[in-house]
Formats: C-alpha cells, sequence, structure tokens
C-alpha cells in the first residue's frame, strides 16, 4: 500500500494540513485513507457506553456499528500499542494513506512548520521527511513548499508515492473558429492546411488514474516520473565472482568467503581482498565493485584464482544506469506500447494518469448506400466507406463508435449529429461534403454557423466540410472511398492525434526509385496508391479515385510534392507505408 505521512511538532499544523491534502487528493480521484497516532490518554472508548461493556466484561473484539460508519475496536494488552505495519495491515487498500504522527517510522513524511510555534525544524535530522510545507522561506536541502499550498504538497506526494498527477480534468472547449480559413483563399496547400489544424486543435479527453497493467495502447496524460532506480542497486551482470578494485596484469588469488549473492538477496557485506560468489542481477555486497566471469576463473581449496588484468567496475550494473529516481521516464502524450509497460514496472510506477481513449463517431451520407449484406437494388451501392473508417480509427488507436447511415435528408441527419455529439469527442461524415443540392453535411454545419470548406489542392481530394456541432469537431470527408481514405491517413489522423493527446503525429516516410512514369501538373500535392516491390515504389494502374481496388491492392502511398513534375523511372520519390499511418 502506498503511504505517505504528516510530521510536525505540536501546533505545526498538521491535522489542518492533513485534513486540506485528504480533501485536495480525494478530489483527484484517488481514495484515500488516514492513520492517527493519538495522544497516549486518548481512549476510543467511553465508559459508561455499551460498547464499554461489552469490552470490559471480556469481549475480544468490539464491532460498533451504526447506519453511519463502523467502528472495530480491538482491545490491547501491548502497551506500547501496535506498529504502524501491523494497523496498515488491517485497512482496506485504497490508493494511499495518510498517515499523521508515528514520526519515527522509516515512511516518507512532510513536515507542517509553522514559525510562531516556535519549535526548530525536525527535518535537518530526519532523512524520512522528503519535504517541508511551511509557513515563512526557508532554505533547505530539499523541497520546501507553502504550508497552504495544499495542491503542490499533493503533487509532490502523489509523485513520490507513484500516483502521477494528472493533468487538469477540465478541458477548455474548442473555438467555434477553429476551422477559419485566412479571408479571401482559394486553395488551400496541404502544409498550409496542416499548420492550421496542427495551431487550433488541443486535446478534448480527460484524464484518469489507471494501472500499468490496463494502460497497453492508451495515451499518457502527464508526464511520468520513476519511483524507484533501474537498477535499484548496483548488480552483477553476470555469474561469476565479486571483489573490490581493479587488478593487474599477472596472476591473482583472493580467499572466498562463504556463502554466496544471487538475485534477489539483501546486500550482504565482503571484507576487503576477499572475493564471494555472485550470480547475475545479484546486488553487489558492500565491499564488492567489480566482478571476474565465472568462466575466467579457477577455484582450489576456497581461494579464487585468475589471471588479470580486470578493470575496476568489470561485468558490473551501476545502480540508475538504466533509470535514474525521479527522471522523467515517458513524456506526455506518449502511447503506451508493451516496451513502455516494462519501463514503467521497472521504474516502479503502478499506475499513471492517462487520457480516456478518444471517441470518434462515423456516419455515411446518401440515399445510394445500403449496408453490406442487405439486398441492393439497381442504382444501390453497399457503403464502404464506413466500415473503412472504422477500421482506420482502430488502427490510430483511437475507440472507433459506428453511428450509422443516413440518407440525403436533412432533418435526419440533424438528429444523427444531434445524438452523436452527445455520445463521442469527434465525427467523421462521408460524402454530401460539397456544396451541391444532395451536400447535406456541410448545409447543415454552414447552418450551425461553424462551418468551413476547405479546398486542399491535394489530389485525390474533394472539399473537406470541417465544423464544430454542439462543440464537437466535424470532419465532413469526401464520399468518394479513395478520397476519404486518403484525406483521413493525411488530415483527420493527425488531427485526431491532437484531440486525443498524442500531440502532433507525422507518417514517416522513405525514398525510394519510382518504377512507374508519370504526368504531373506542378501546384498541387498528389498521392498515388503505391507499393514498393525489389526496391522500388510501383504504383497502381489507374488513378481513378472511386477504384478501392487499387486502395487495396496498395501497400502505401507514394507522395509527390507540389512542385514535382513529370517522373520517369529511376526518380526519387517518397513512400508512406500504411504501417506508418498507425497507432
Ligand atoms: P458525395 O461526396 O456524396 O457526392 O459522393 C461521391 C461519390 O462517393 C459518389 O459516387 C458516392 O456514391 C460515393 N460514396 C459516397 N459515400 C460512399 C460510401 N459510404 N461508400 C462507398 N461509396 C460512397
Ligand atoms: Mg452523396
Amino acid at each position: 500500500m502506498r503511504i505517505f505521512g504528516v510530521t510536525g511538532w505540536k501546533n505545526a499544523g498538521k491535522t489542518g494540513l492533513m485534513e486540506r491534502l485528504v480533501a485536495e487528493i480525494t478530489a483527484r480521484g484517488f481514495s484515500v485513507s488516514t492513520v492517527k497516532h493519538a495522544h497516549h490518554s486518548f481512549d476510543v472508548d467511553h465508559p459508561g457506553k455499551d460498547s464499554h461493556r461489552h469490552r470490559i466484561a471480556g469481549a475480544r473484539e468490539v464491532m460498533l456499528a451504526s447506519r453511519a460508519r463502523v467502528a472495530l475496536m480491538q482491545e490491547l494488552r501491548d502497551a506500547d500499542g501496535p506498529p504502524l505495519e501491523t494497523l496498515l495491515a488491517r485497512l482496506t487498500p485504497v490508493d494511499l494513506v495518510l498517515v499523521e504522527g508515528y514520526k519515527r517510522d522509516r515512511h516518507p513524511k512532510v513536515e507542517a512548520h509553522r514559525a510562531a510555534a516556535g519549535n526548530p525544524l525536525i527535518a535537518p535530522d530526519d532523512p524520512t521527511i522528503l519535504a517541508v510545507a511551511s509557513d515563512v522561506p526557508l532554505t533547505l536541502d530539499r523541497p520546501v513548499f507553502d504550508l497552504d499550498d495544499t495542491a503542490a504538497v499533493a503533487d509532490f506526494i502523489l509523485r513520490k508515492v507513484g500516483l502521477q498527477r494528472g493533468a487538469p480534468d477540465a478541458v477548455p472547449p474548442l473555438r467555434n473558429d477553429c476551422f477559419a480559413l485566412p479571408p479571401g483563399v482559394h486553395w488551400t496547400p496541404v502544409d498550409e492546411a496542416l499548420a492550421l489544424l496542427r495551431d487550433r486543435l488541443h486535446v478534448v479527453t480527460k484524464v484518469e488514474t489507471v494501472a500499468v497493467a490496463q494502460a497497453l495502447g492508451r495515451v499518457c496524460a502527464a508526464d511520468v516520473h520513476a519511483t524507484r532506480a533501474n537498477p535499484p542497486l548496483p548488480n552483477t551482470a553476470v555469474d561469476g565472482y565479486g571483489f573490490a578494485g581493479a587488478r593487474g596484469p599477472g596472476a591473482h588469488m583472493l580467499p572466498l568467503v562463504s556463502g554466496r549473492a544471487a538475485a534477489g538477496d539483501a546486500p550482504g557485506a565482503v571484507p576487503g581482498g576477499h572475493a564471494i560468489r555472485v550470480l547475475t542481477g545479484a546486488a553487489l555486497p558492500r565491499g564488492v565493485d567489480t566482478v571476474i566471469l565465472q568462466e575466467d576463473v579457477t577455484v582450489v581449496d576456497g581461494t579464487l584464482r585468475f589471471d588479470g588484468a580486470v578493470k575496476q567496475g568489470a561485468n558490473t550494473r551501476k545502480a540508475g544506469e538504466d533509470v535514474r529516481a525521479d527522471q522523467i521516464v515517458l513524456a506526455a502524450g506518449t502511447r503506451i506500447g508493451p516496451a513502455e509497460i516494462a519501463l514503467l514496472a521497472a521504474s516502479g510506477v503502478a499506475a499513471l494518469a492517462l487520457r480516456k481513449p478518444l471517441k470518434v463517431g462515423v456516419i455515411s451520407t446518401g440515399d445510394e448506400l445500403v449496408e453490406m449484406g442487405d439486398d441492393a437494388r439497381d442504382g444501390q451501392i453497399f457503403d464502404a466507406n464506413r466500415p473503412m473508417l472504422l477500421g482506420l480509427i482502430a488502427q490510430f488507436g483511437h475507440h472507433p463508435v459506428d453511428l450509422g447511415r443516413v440518407a440525403d435528408d436533412r432533418a435526419a441527419l440533424r438528429v444523427r449529429l444531434d445524438q452523436a455529439a452527445q455520445d463521442v469527442d469527434v465525427i467523421l461524415t462521408s460524402g454530401g461534403a460539397s456544396a451541391g443540392d444532395e451536400d447535406h453535411v456541410s448545409a447543415l454545419l454552414t447552418e450551425a454557423g461553424a462551418m468551413q470548406l476547405w479546398r486542399i489542392a491535394v489530389k485525390p481530394g474533394r472539399p473537406l466540410a470541417l465544423g464544430l456541432w454542439d462543440g464537437v469537431p466535424v470532419f465532413g470527408l469526401p464520399g468518394n472511398p479513395v478520397a476519404a481514405m486518403v484525406c483521413t491517413l493525411i488530415f483527420a489522423r493527425p488531427a485526431l492525434g491532437l484531440l486525443a493527446g498524442l500531440g502532433w503525429q507525422q507518417a514517416q516516410g522513405f525514398d525510394v526509385p519510382a518504377a512507374f512514369e508519370k504526368r504531373k501538373k506542378p501546384g498541387r500535392r498528389e498521392y498515388l496508391r503505391a507499393r514498393i516491390r525489389d526496391g522500388q515504389a510501383e504504383v497502381f494502374a489507374s488513378e481513378g479515385s472511386g477504384r478501392i481496388s487499387g486502395l487495396a491492392w496498395a501497400e502505401g502511398l507514394v507522395e509527390l510534392p507540389e512542385d514535382a513534375r513529370d517522373i520517369r523511372p529511376g526518380d526519387t520519390v517518397r513512400f508512406l507505408p500504411y504501417g506508418s499511418f498507425g497507432a
């Protein structure tokens, strides 16, 4: 159980600080219990009460219960009272136990200090006091907080016990004009469109504390500090024999002490001039700083023999050489994968502040659409965008929410958007985003007064309708599946990353020779469906933006910059694998 103490002399403000810390830390969503060391003359029971009579009559334990609370009284025969550990073991598990008093116990503490009370500080002589909360400024070798700055003291305690401080839970709303384009712009270059999104969007997901074991795939809401060094103590990297100091060239003999140091053993001590058997991962005993491999020695009659030279520190790992205590191990915005889980575990972090998953709703629009598996009449097509977009969102590591299909019917679409805005953090629609009669997405967003039609100088691409619906951002993607997918990868993905707290994500590509020929007009960026074969980029034969087969044939996109002209085989082009758009 995580425990932190509040100590201090009488009238130093201990109980007030405890009270404020309990309120502050529970308000941040952590469960807190307390242990209070009462004065020796204080009794929890009162003569004349029924419980007192039970007790005096000889009951071992008396459970006193009312509707509001329950107290378990245990009769103590031990004059000193039970040690703190015994008391802690009786508590129901919680995130943090705050302990008032128990000054002499070794748990970490903060000292409350009030100058007017006239007492000296305890801290300088007590290494278990990690910080002081004082009503006057002090110069000390450890942090000093204002006695009334409860938030700062709580931050410190939470960090020290490994309950990382969450970012503030309240996220500011997006501005209504967040998608506004500079006036007079007709065609927006891709990089300008991306820069606008990057400037205007910010994280919208809330923060929660989650156990590391449940954190896979989630996003850190705040920097995560190590609560412990890794390795925590210097240890041996190999099986062998440990002793102190370097040995020069030539033959060496050292008497072996009995016993051995194995992984998990508490470090013992080895006298000077002696050696000890050590096994990989064992903390180095005191008096040992160098290890020689077992393959390089002989042991005869309790004496270790080997030939030098051996450098001081050979075959050992220094304490903290991997991670220093309190070091930032993961930055805010990091997505947690298996490697990050290992790092958190090794750094002593058991729970941390994470962003809730970004809920991304997907709606398809169009009278022509039917659900896959249903009967399609002449003139109808299967809705391909919605399952594709739901899949992309899952690959980006967000939480996809299927909001279904809507016909080209403004009233129905309005109802669907109203519902969606209650349930999700962001909405992707496809179809109906241009400025035609049946383009109801753009019409509704325009009506709502928060719509912008982005004409981006990109192929494939149609206008993107961007807007806020009840404060929820809506990305009105083109209906065309190829354009819908490319626009999602290039524009929606980084935008969703910002909303999810991941920061700005850039797909990492690489340069390869083209295996194709293409005529291109300058002034517009193009993305071609492509794949790598024999180290060269091939592109799909047809650029038709209705050709879903090309999306599936491809394994990524070739990105041709605005100023590129005709491409000939062998020219260098940039390839962005689909995988680089992953989580
Ligand atoms: P729109 O943007 O609504 O004018 O649609 C452009 C083209 O994309 C039309 O040919 C639509 O039939 C097609 N389309 C729209 N939505 C989808 C969808 N969900 N799945 C497949 N094709 C679609
Ligand atoms: Mg349509």
